[in-house]
């Protein structure tokens, strides 16, 4: 096999665990007579800079990174720049959701060659091909590259395919088991398909998938699980499907067939208010005893009026009879707020945070996590908020900086005190205590967060200090 072509994919560091999927698919995509995929992950590495060299020979293609807004663009720039600097002829090609939405714009990187928009795998496969012919990517759809003379050229779009229609991920080519290690669980990250129908405002999935969604059956969904935990007895699947209740009839099959096999693992996946709303109890019924543990349910807000403004198309009533049949067969759920848009009403926030309380005296394993909202490229209300004078990040620099713990420049400083403090205080006071020396900590952080009464917190000051 010592003819075939070596293709390099890099996953840049970052500060979650998540298996690089992305890369995975487009690695899974080639034929493995003919490309050898070696994918290095920043987070696994020492010094990938090191480890990325040690692999470049000459039967070396490229290098193809997937790259996300924030630090691991970041180490993306700084990857590429090294590679570069030691191997100037070999290709680097960018794709993941910061080239999906900046295609253009990342080429102002020399280093950067190529852009991938969108679903990769055929326009990587595509990009290969011409590179192994030593001719440009002209015509390749869903590729932006720059030229000889430095002129960028934007492909048309390519219209994403049915996941159904793409060869099943090969996980032989990750080392899984180091990825156990590294989230401290047994624990594997599938995705059983991709897009999203529905608009929200402040995100970027409708930008790049084009409000367009497609899904494996069930029976190759079981097929495949089945496979992996033959080969890797994880405990737990951890599904980074955007929207995975899309078809209820879909969801509900699969988990029939997951309680049929009887596999000793447990399942995590995304539900939208209005896909909870719309099962029945004893739908819930069965996805518990297909193990399902843990739903993550976007709440964003507790105000109804900016729940039409953000098009999240799910109501707080909806929000809440899913968590009641959440709770009555004992699944968890992780709660996102967003707080802090440009402009949002002080009755705004107080809706959300009495929300979020009402959600957290439910049980104690709905967890809520509150976010300050951040213009995240490519979101309809990031661009409003742009014309309405706020200061997006222009440079891969400024992008490269940008993380979603930060403060926007237009919050008030008092308001975000406020956040952050009930923050602290009702993950301290709902969330599971841990030895009982913290019993009284988790009341004081109740009785806190009950009352808003945040003046003089001590015991957070101390909690940080001393990092408990
Ligand atoms: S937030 Fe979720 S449901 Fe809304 S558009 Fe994005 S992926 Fe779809």
């Amino acid at each position: 096999l010592s003819h075939r072509h070596r293709v390099l994919l890099y996953n840049p560091r970052a500060d979650f665990h998540t298996l690089p999927l992305g890369l995975l698919a487009v690695g899974s995509a080639l034929d493995p007579e003919r490309f050898e995929v070696r994918i290095v992950d920043g987070r696994l590495e020492g010094d990938p800079l090191a480890t990325l060299s040690a692999l470049v020979d000459h039967r070396t293609l490229c290098l193809g990174m997937g790259v996300l807004t924030g630090a691991p663009l970041a180490d993306a720039l700084a990857v590429s720049r090294g590679i570069r600097a030691r191997f100037p002829d070999l290709p680097i090609i960018w794709g993941g959701w910061h080239a999906s939405l900046f295609g253009e714009a990342c080429l102002e990187e020399p280093s950067v060659d190529m852009t991938v928009r969108g679903q990769g795998e055929q326009t990587f496969a595509e990009i290969l091909e011409r590179l192994i012919a030593q001719a440009s990517p002209k015509g390749v759809a869903g590729c932006s590259w720059r030229d000889a003379e430095g002129r960028v050229h934007r492909e048309v779009e390519r219209p994403p395919a049915s996941v159904e229609d793409l060869p099943a991920h090969d996980y032989r080519l990750l080392p899984v088991t180091r990825y156990f290690a590294h989230k401290g669980r047994r624990q594997l990250d599938y995705v059983a398909s991709q897009g999203c129908f529905w608009r929200c405002a402040f995100c970027a999935d409708p930008r790049v998938y084009g409000r367009t969604w497609s899904g494996l059956s069930p029976a190759r969904m079981l097929h495949e699980i089945s496979g992996l935990w033959q080969e890797y007895r994880f405990g737990d699947l951890n599904f980074q499907d955007e929207t995975f209740f899309t078809h209820a009839s879909r969801a509900l099959e699969f988990a029939e067939g997951l309680a049929g096999l009887d596999l000793p693992f447990t399942w995590a996946a995304t539900m939208r208010a209005d896909q909870g709303d719309r099962l029945r109890d004893a739908d819930f019924g069965l996805l518990a005893r297909s193990g399902l543990r843990r739903v993550l349910v976007g709440v964003e807000s507790g105000d109804p009026d900016l729940l039409r403004w953000m098009q999240k198309d799910s109501t707080i009533d909806q929000v809440l009879t899913t968590l009641e049949k959440c709770r009555r067969h004992g699944i968890a759920a992780e709660l996102p707020f967003i707080v802090g848009f440009p402009g949002e009403a002080p009755e705004s926030v107080d809706a959300t945070l009495s929300l979020a309380r009402q959600l957290r005296r439910m049980a104690p394993d709905f967890q809520v996590r509150i976010f300050f909202f951040k213009p995240y490229p490519g979101a309809p209300i990031s661009e409003a908020a742009e014309r309405a004078g706020l200061a997006l990040p222009r440079s891969l620099e400024d992008w490269s900086r940008f993380d979603i713990y930060t403060l926007g420049s237009w919050l008030d400083p008092g308001l975000a005190r406020r956040i952050q403090r009930f923050d602290h205080y009702q993950r301290r006071g709902w969330d599971p205590i841990g030895p009982l020396w913290r019993r009284p900590f988790a009341a004081l952080a109740r009785w806190r967060c009950e009352r808003e009464a945040f003046a003089l917190p001590w015991e957070m000051w101390l909690a940080r200090a001393r990092n408990f």
